[in-house]
């Protein structure tokens, strides 16, 4: 053991780490910041970069470590942690000057070439498999986007993701779209929205282009489609996106979908479109738990240049909820308060800013818009007096997230909805609320909901 080198046990120790964790895990916290620092009498002392790699590690990474270590040593260590400036210099030598992504997203220039086809294909150099951090709710999603960019038309065709708002299905649908054109520079692909889709659509007919349409969309390798849910309802639309689906599909082409939910919950998709939606492989992605929402509260940070002590990107962790854009939100004005007071990011600057993204309300327009977005309904069958079951759940969701989440009274709120009796609203509210806390799917609603309200 003593006479085990340190530089190439730490190499092993690297290697085997790199196989078990994510790209970006690996390359946020392992590699060029850390190292062994000393061996003795089976105490193995890992050095980090920093204080927030040498906590994160300690915390997350000590039980996978030391295991590897006793296996490749053939003794049962013990490890100790600290910070070491001398990886710190190391690191920094190793790295471009100018880098100051922690994560890089290219090491190198994707090249004019690379960039043609990602403009092509309407895909962004920066969502990348390595900079998607992976825990157990995005884990299957993430495991199956990689390999259909491996190996397209494969096992996976077609691929959807659903998951509710901000949980990172653009960004894995972006992803997959990026390495696919990384390893097939040649091929075709394309990244578009289903809004995107049947606006392209329409304008095709009414140009008498629908030729050139066709030759668009069928001539592809690799389609990835984002928010299906949009075409529920548009039949014409739903119809062409039926055959290009089928053309596609029979050439041995990738299809990729998104949709905010489970499609079986889409009342207005045609039957026949459903079934294509899920015959291949379906993922879900769910709202990140405590720990995942750490590790990217941890890496965005460093990617920002902000220097936030694990403590308080715990409380950030803790207090924030299921959207991934809102924890980016929140840091964006974590640096803004801490900017603006000129003073060190601290309990208080953290507490300003989430205050200030609480109180970051939305009209009752746009809470009543978002609303009907989600449900696919038009505002005016929200407002409306309908009594459709489809049609009255989103409406009590509405005033009740009128009520909760924007305070108002239940004059104001019966007035929003074509001048409604107030004690229809104080009805639904308490509906409503006896429903969230019964029943963790309307919970779960009422909730991505809400997040999709305060922070966009
Ligand atoms: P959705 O399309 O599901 O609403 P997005 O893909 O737009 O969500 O994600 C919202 C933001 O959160 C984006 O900036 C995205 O890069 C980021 N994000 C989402 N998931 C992850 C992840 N696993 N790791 C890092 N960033 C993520
Ligand atoms: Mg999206």
């Amino acid at each position: 053991m003593m006479d085990l080198d340190k530089v190439s046990l730490w190499g092993s120790v690297l290697t085997e780490l790199q196989l078990a964790l994510s790209g970006a895990n690996f390359q946020t916290w392992f590699r060029g910041k850390t190292a062994i620092l000393n061996i003795e009498n089976g105490v193995v002392e890992v050095g980090c970069a920093s204080a927030y790699n040498k906590i994160w590690i300690e915390e997350r990474y000590q039980g996978t470590i030391k295991e590897i270590l006793d296996r490749v040593t053939g003794i049962n260590t013990a490890l100790t942690f600290s910070v070491s400036s001398q990886v710190q210099t190391q690191e920094k030598t190793r790295k471009k000057p100018k880098e100051a992504l922690s994560v890089p997203l290219f090491e190198e220039d994707p090249g004019p070439s690379l960039q043609k086809s990602f403009k092509v294909a309407a895909v962004s150099q920066h969502y990348s498999f390595s900079n998607f951090i992976v825990g157990q709710s995005n884990q299957l999603a993430y495991a199956v986007g990689k390999a259909v960019a491996d190996y397209p038309a494969g096992r996976y065709n077609p691929l959807l993701v659903y998951g509710g708002v901000g949980v990172g299905k653009t960004h894995l649908l972006q992803a997959i779209g990026q390495s696919f054109l990384i390893r097939n520079p040649d091929a075709k692909a394309l990244y578009i929205s289903s809004e995107t889709f049947t606006n392209d659509m329409v304008e095709a007919i009414q140009k008498k282009q629908t030729i050139i349409f066709r030759e668009k969309y069928r001539n592809l390798d690799l389609l990835l489609v984002d928010d299906v849910q949009f075409i529920a309802g548009r039949e014409s639309t739903q119809e062409q996106f039926f055959h290009t689906f089928n053309e596609l599909h029979a050439k041995s082409k990738q299809i990729v979908l998104s949709c905010d939910r489970d499609p079986s919950e889409l009342s207005n998709l045609e039957e026949r479109l459903k079934n294509r939606f899920v015959g291949g492989m379906v993922a879900k992605i769910d709202p990140p738990d405590l720990e995942l929402r750490e590790a990217i509260l941890l890496a965005k940070a460093k990617r920002l240049g902000l220097s936030i002590e694990f403590p308080l990107i715990k409380l950030l962790a803790v207090q924030l909820g299921s959207s991934i854009r809102e924890l980016e939100g929140a840091l964006l004005r974590v640096a803004a308060v801490a900017r603006l007071t000129n003073t060190k990011i601290d309990r208080e600057t953290i507490k300003t800013a989430i205050g200030l993204q609480k109180q970051g309300k939305k009209t009752a327009a746009q809470v009543l818009e978002r609303v009907a977005s989600y449900f696919s309904l038009p505002v005016a069958v929200l407002k409306g007096t309908s009594r459709s079951r489809e049609h009255v759940f989103p409406r009590q969701v509405a005033m009740y997230l009128l009520r909760k989440a924007s305070n108002k009274s239940f004059y104001e709120i019966a007035r929003r909805f074509n001048d409604k009796d107030h004690t229809t609203v104080i009805y639904s509210v308490n509906k409503v609320e006896n429903m969230v806390e019964n029943d963790t799917e309307i919970a779960r609603i009422v909730e991505e909901l809400k997040s999709g309200i305060f922070n966009n």
